[in-house]
């Protein structure tokens, strides 16, 4: 094969196809497999057909030996082979919680290392994936924040999360059965990992696309949740383009404090973020925008910030996501307390929203959104367990 694929992101993203090394087949867009098979010597009428069957044993059934691909030709297969490399991400470690809640260090091209958690829950499975290695934005709160950035993902390594998971659950299910989605285990993903998913659009959207494709990994566009600090300007595109579920950090209700927590404010204030989320194309009652809202004691939780949400957001087909801020060596924050929890969800409840409180799932393992990596990088220290779990309701 002489052609390289073409590469959509920018230049922080690794190139597909490494100098020397066969083409990673996982991560290229069904149009992006088709060419590179005809690239390598498919007659190019048979592409489309050779792009189904080859999508269905990667992604339908988790193959990854071009020889266990039993409805093509031998030669075929060798070809494949020859050419074409399936390789996910490596799992370096796995932790599991006590609650369940299973973490996987993996270890990406060059070495890097990103985090992505499996959250079990009684009526659905999340993964919460990792879009970047570090950031590039520094949310005052939140310990990703302080990493910088490394690079962006590729879409293989991110469907890849999906897939080692998958791997690590024992699902892929056998031919022929398509469990509903509330039998699966892995049933939602939520782009609240590492990075920002927003700042990585095009390697996001393809790696979305390939684990929403039917014949695939199959997941509804409803079941994948985007998180952004508030990219503004790559609002629009995420429902035109991906189509999926957003979330929001809103965190404060004045542009004072959200400057100072999340730094992106100074680009895009608060009256911007709304306006771009009042024409949030796919926002409707059933497919609301959740507004995620970590609780900082004495920053942002007052009854004043709960009545000031309310009127910001009114209007907007919303849910109100309230995360107790889980905290993390030299944090300069404290999470605010279970009355004051409660107490700021009850405004909010009485206004007419739900307002679930995010229970911290995986403490003991280090898995609480905003802590991801941060004990990867302190592996071997001992460190204090964080505080009390917070109202469960
Ligand atoms: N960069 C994206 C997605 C990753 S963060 C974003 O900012 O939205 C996923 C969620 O966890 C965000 O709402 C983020 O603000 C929140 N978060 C980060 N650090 C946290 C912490 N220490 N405690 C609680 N939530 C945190
Ligand atoms: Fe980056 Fe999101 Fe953390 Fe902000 S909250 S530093 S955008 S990962």
């Amino acid at each position: 094969m002489t052609a390289t694929t073409p590469i959509t992101q920018d230049v922080l993203t690794l190139p597909r196809k490494l100098p020397d090394g066969p083409t990673n087949l996982v991560g290229l867009t069904r149009e992006a497999m088709r060419t590179a098979l005809i690239e390598a010597g498919t007659p190019e009428r048979q592409a489309k057909m050779r792009t189904g069957q080859v999508w269905q044993w990667i992604y339908q059934k988790g193959v990854r030996d071009f020889d266990a691909m039993t409805n093509l030709a031998k030669p075929y297969r060798a070809l494949l082979a020859e050419n074409f490399a399936i390789d996910l991400p490596e799992v370096v470690s796995r932790h599991v919680s006590t609650d369940g809640t299973r973490k996987y260090l993996v270890r990406i091209a060059g070495g890097h290392e990103v985090e992505t958690v499996y959250i079990p829950e009684e009526s659905r499975g999340t993964l919460c994936i990792s879009s970047q290695v570090g950031c590039t934005l520094t949310c005052s709160f939140c310990h990703t924040g302080t990493q910088r950035l490394v690079r962006n993902l590729t879409a293989g390594e991110i469907v890849g999360q999906i897939m080692l998971a998958r791997d690590d659950l024992g699902e892929w299910p056998e031919p022929g059965r398509n469990p509903k989605d509330e039998q699966r285990l892995l049933s939602n993903v939520v782009l609240m990992g590492m990075g920002e998913p927003l700042y990585n659009f095009e390697s996001v959207r393809d790696g979305m696309k390939i684990a929403m494709d039917p014949e695939g990994i199959s997941l509804s566009r409803r079941r994948i949740t985007l998180s952004t600090s508030g990219v503004v300007p790559e609002i629009a595109r995420t429902a035109e383009e991906i189509g999926c579920l957003l979330a929001v950090s809103f965190h404060a209700t004045t542009d004072e404090v959200r400057d100072k927590l999340v730094p992106i404010n100074k680009r895009w204030n608060i009256a911007a973020l709304l306006e771009a989320l009042r024409s949030y194309p796919k926002a409707s009652n059933s497919e609301r925008i959740t507004f995620e809202y970590v609780m900082l004691k004495d920053v942002n939780d007052s009854d004043a910030d709960a009545h000031r949400l309310i009127e910001l957001i009114r209007g907007i087909p919303a849910k109100i996501n309230l995360i107790p801020f889980n905290e993390w060596p030299g944090a300069p924050y404290e999470r605010s307390s279970n009355n004051r929890i409660r107490a700021f969800a009850d405004i909010i409840y009485k206004a007419g929203y739900a307002s679930p409180i995010r229970t911290p799932r995986g403490e003991d393992i280090m898995a609480a959104c905003g802590q991801l990596k941060s004990e990867s990088q302190k592996e071997r220290r001992v460190r204090k367990p964080v505080g009390a779990a917070p109202a469960p309701d």
